[in-house]
């Protein structure tokens, strides 16, 4: 895997070894544009029935599902991460348009009774031009995850999908459009920070869905703010992942890897601080790097391929330095932490990195405060849950947090007393798109999935009927 090189002024998107394609970044007047034409696909898209809007999504949903696999595998090229995450991302995906399919006939609002026979009733209505702005993790998925709910509710929306990976949304607009939604609805736009500024900025933009960094979304919801537009921050994360002595530690081991290691350690959710009751700290250490060893790295497009290539030069580069930082800060490195050739010439030129288990780590370290967003899992020990749970709230982030334990008392105790969006219980990385996702804290406010999020792409209009006559109060 080779995986894209940009030039931001030109986006040259180049893959093991060949060009793919240039981009070039909209400026001011294609932004215009996309905003222009989406708002009159707004105009028609809004007033027809959630029904049919619902019929055009199944549409959408069932194009996808039949061609999962060419989409995956443009998945593969467009990030790097296996094949087999990549179908799991589209499978999520055409699942995500169905589930809002299913809910845009439902939408409705509430008749309240007043005296004297008077009424009242709501309206739930869109909100109009709505803008996404994706990270390049999982690039598909979170233009569906924004454009699903938003395209269910009435609205229209231009998503910008991030510069490194600018391929797969515009393959999602094809099949929009291909389904039978009006032009313009769902428009893309390539660029990076100034086109996400220009978006952020427009007036006839009514809501901003943002999923990226929480430098980023600080600035994203200051630009909303000069025309009071409503936004939602998907942000970074830096969660805890809790491993009690009583759990199943095979299970424990199997989640921890998958709180660290999905698509290269590039999630946002991830258990990146593990705490392990000190008891069965040695078992579990000797477990997770027995595992973490048998990672098969490579080529992202073999079905075998567990971890692919990180996103850039850059990234990898930031990755290893963490790592480095980690050792000069007292870690020790149990496995893993380097840059990584796969032997099949064609991979040479890739960013692979060797999945790093972190030992003697502490709170105050580096690699424990910060989000690293790489295959790194730091490793601390604890001794009671009333410590660790201090200690794992004692971070900015609130994302996702994880327990495992056998005492369900615990694991509810747990749950209830961690300050995150999210937390699995014996589990890890489990996002269905009918439960809610999104952050507390600096990791952000709005959710995604679950019928919750019909309420970030909604509005509700009062409407009050009076059926007698108005009081005659000032002539009283
Ligand atoms: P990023 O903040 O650098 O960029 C995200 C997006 O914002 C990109 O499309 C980028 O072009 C755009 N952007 C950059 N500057 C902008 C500006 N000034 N105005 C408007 N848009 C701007 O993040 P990234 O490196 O692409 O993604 C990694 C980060 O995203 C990590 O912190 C990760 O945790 C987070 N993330 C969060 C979630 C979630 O659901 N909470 C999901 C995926 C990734």
């Amino acid at each position: 895997m080779i995986p894209l090189v940009l030039d931001l002024c030109r986006l040259t998107v180049v893959y093991a070894g060949r060009k793919l394609c240039d981009m070039f970044p909209c400026g001011k007047e294609e932004v215009d544009q996309a905003i222009q034409s989406a708002h009159a696909a707004y105009l028609k898209w809004s007033k027809m029935a959630g029904m049919e809007r619902s019929r055009v999504m199944l549409e959408a949903a069932r194009i996808i599902r039949e061609r999962r696999d060419n989409i995956a595998k443009l998945e593969v090229i467009n990030n790097g991460k296996s094949i087999t995450e990549a179908q799991v991302d589209i499978d999520v995906s055409w699942q995500t348009i169905e589930y809002y399919a299913g809910m845009a006939g439902t939408l409705a609002g509430q008749h309240i009774q007043l005296p004297g026979g008077s009424f009242a009733y709501t309206r739930r209505e869109p909100l109009g031009v709505c803008v996404g702005i994706g990270a390049w993790n999982y690039p598909f998925q979170v233009a569906v995850w924004k454009s699903a709910p938003a395209l269910a509710c009435g609205n229209a929306m231009v998503f910008k999908p991030s510069p490194f990976t600018p391929v797969t949304a515009v393959i999602l607009a094809e099949i929009y459009k291909e389904a039978g939604v009006p032009d313009g609805l769902f428009n893309v736009v390539q660029g990076g920070a100034e086109t996400g500024a220009l978006l952020c900025n427009h007036p006839n933009v009514a809501k901003v869905s943002f999923t990226g960094s929480v430098p980023t979304g600080k600035k994203v919801m200051e630009m909303s703010a000069k025309t009071v537009k409503q936004v939602t921050l998907e942000l970074g994360g830096k969660s805890p992942l809790i491993i009690f002595k009583d759990c199943e530690l095979d299970n424990a081991v199997k989640g921890a890897l998958m709180a660290n290691f999905l698509t290269q350690g590039q999630v946002c959710c991830n258990g990146t601080r593990v705490y392990v009751q000190r008891e069965i700290l040695p078992k579990f250490l000797e477990e997770v790097v027995r595992k973490t060893k048998t990672i098969r790295i490579g080529d992202p497009l073999l079905e075998t391929t567990r971890m692919g290539a990180l996103i850039t030069k850059q990234q990898l580069d930031k990755v290893l330095g963490f790592v480095s930082q980690a050792k000069k800060e007292g870690a020790k490195v149990l496995c893993g932490g380097d840059a990584f050739t796969p032997d099949d010439p064609k991979l040479k030129g890739g960013y692979f990195m060797s999945p790093c288990v972190l030992d003697n780590c502490r709170d105050d370290m580096t690699c424990v405060k910060e989000e690293i967003f790489g295959p790194v899992m730091s490793v601390l020990p604890f001794d009671t849950e009333e410590e660790v749970l201090m200690r794992a709230n004692n971070t900015t982030f609130g994302l996702a947090s994880g327990v495992f334990t056998r005492d369900i008392s615990r694991a509810h105790r747990v749950a209830e007393n961690l300050q995150a969006g999210t937390c699995f219980i014996n589990n890890y990385n489990i996002s269905p798109v009918e439960v809610p996702f999104g952050g507390y804290k600096q990791s952000g406010f709005g959710k995604e999935n679950g019928q919750v999020t019909i309420e970030y792409y909604s509005q509700l209009k009062t409407v009050v009927v009076e059926m007698g006559d108005v009081d005659d109060y000032f002539n009283n």
